[in-house]
């Protein structure tokens, strides 16, 4: 992930990050663990077992979410990837492309960051 989209995503403070549970929508908290492996835990655990995997420096994979939205991203990906090959663009004019249609800036437009109506939207647009 890009700097500037983990700067959107987190701030620094206590280790709780602008990340939401995909799961109850509490704050998620930076954990380590048992591996030396990093990952957000949902502040209301053991109450919420909602998680979201990171890289080892502690940036999120991608912004949570919950199967359905997921079930969408991977579709989304797929679309994109498709897209792509029929009008032989790269993959950041693909995405530039995607945002203009969206009238989303390219620092916004990944599918890793859409929500469920974002995803149904772009893939509408790539579908074309
Ligand atoms: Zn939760």
């Amino acid at each position: 992930m890009q700097d500037d989209l983990w700067e959107a995503l987190m701030t620094h403070t206590n280790g709780v990050s602008d990340l939401k549970c995909p799961h109850c929508s509490s704050p998620m908290v930076l954990r380590t663990g048992t591996l030396s492996n990093k990952f957000f835990s949902c502040t209301r655990w053991p109450d919420c077992r909602g998680s979201h995997a990171a890289h080892p420096d502690g940036k999120p994979t991608g912004v949570p979410a919950n199967e359905k939205t997921k079930a969408a991203r991977r579709k989304g990906h797929e679309v994109f990837e498709q897209h792509r090959m029929r009008h032989n663009l790269t993959k950041n004019a693909c995405y530039r492309k995607l945002a203009r249609a969206m009238r989303i800036s390219r620092k916004e437009c990944h599918f890793g960051l859409f929500d469920l109506e974002q995803c149904e939207r772009a893939i509408a647009i790539l579908a074309k």
